[in-house]
């Protein structure tokens, strides 16, 4: 059930305690894909989830801007501090339990987004008498998640299945040309570069031309499932305070 196409009478008819919040960003996704990649693909795989799951799901409507400061160096990149997006995170989780979908798993599309929402789901876990818990779905695609890069093949082939009016095919080769192969500017183990631009060109880390609509179905299937495997989890935990 995604609530924001769902009226309130039905929304309180909903026979569950499970709920979905997708988390995005919106950030540069190189010359080829649409700065809402991340959003757009958290929604589809909390879709996907929420259709196979054997039970009702609520769908809460995606967090679009997400910690992604260092991605300014890009046109039409947003974000919030993370002070701003944990806090604003942890209302939508609450509001969410208000009403009864005291379970959430926050389903995310940005690598930015990660720490913030750990800490914030264990702050909620702890004081708010709800349980949520982080999911990447990019973390969650078998060995296909050490293919991860930015904008790469894996953000691409996803969108290509799910969204695929919104790349643009014809500038895949350009993308892979001024892209890096590795993200951060490393000495040792200490990563030396803030912001994207220091080390990709155009913002891109990874190859997207091998990027395809069928592989980003495997990723969408095998993300849907780890998803669904962790309602199952969800669903059997306490939410009230320890
Ligand atoms: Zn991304």
């Amino acid at each position: 059930m995604h609530l924001a196409s769902t009226a309130w009478p039905d929304a309180a008819a909903v026979d569950t305690d499970l709920a979905l919040l997708p988390v995005g960003s919106t950030e540069q996704h190189g010359p080829h894909a649409p700065l809402g990649t991340d959003t757009l693909n958290a929604e589809a795989v909390a879709a996907l989830a929420a259709d196979r799951y054997e039970s009702p799901v609520v769908v809460a409507p995606a967090v679009p801007v997400g910690v992604a400061e260092e991605h300014r160096g890009f046109a039409g990149t947003l974000w919030t501090t993370e002070d701003t997006f944990r806090a604003y995170v942890r209302d939508v989780v609450t509001s969410l339990a208000h009403h009864g979908w005291d379970r959430v798993v926050c389903v995310n599309g940005h690598g930015g987004n990660v720490a913030a929402l750990r800490e914030v789901c264990a702050r909620v876990v702890r004081h708010d008498g709800a349980f949520a818990v982080p999911f990447t779905w990019f973390d969650e695609v078998g060995e296909h998640s050490s293919e991860m890069g930015h904008a790469g093949p894996l953000e691409t082939s996803l969108l290509r299945h799910a969204n695929p009016e919104t790349v643009h095919a014809d500038r895949l080769d350009e993308a892979a040309e001024g892209a890096s192969d590795r993200w951060g500017d490393w000495q040792g183990g200490v990563n030396l570069a803030v912001d994207s631009d220091e080390f990709t060109e155009n913002g891109v880390v990874g190859d997207p031309r091998d990027s395809s609509a069928d592989l980003g179905e495997t990723l969408a299937d095998r993300a849907a499932e780890a998803l669904c495997d962790l309602l199952d989890a969800v669903a059997t935990r306490d939410p009230a305070p320890r």
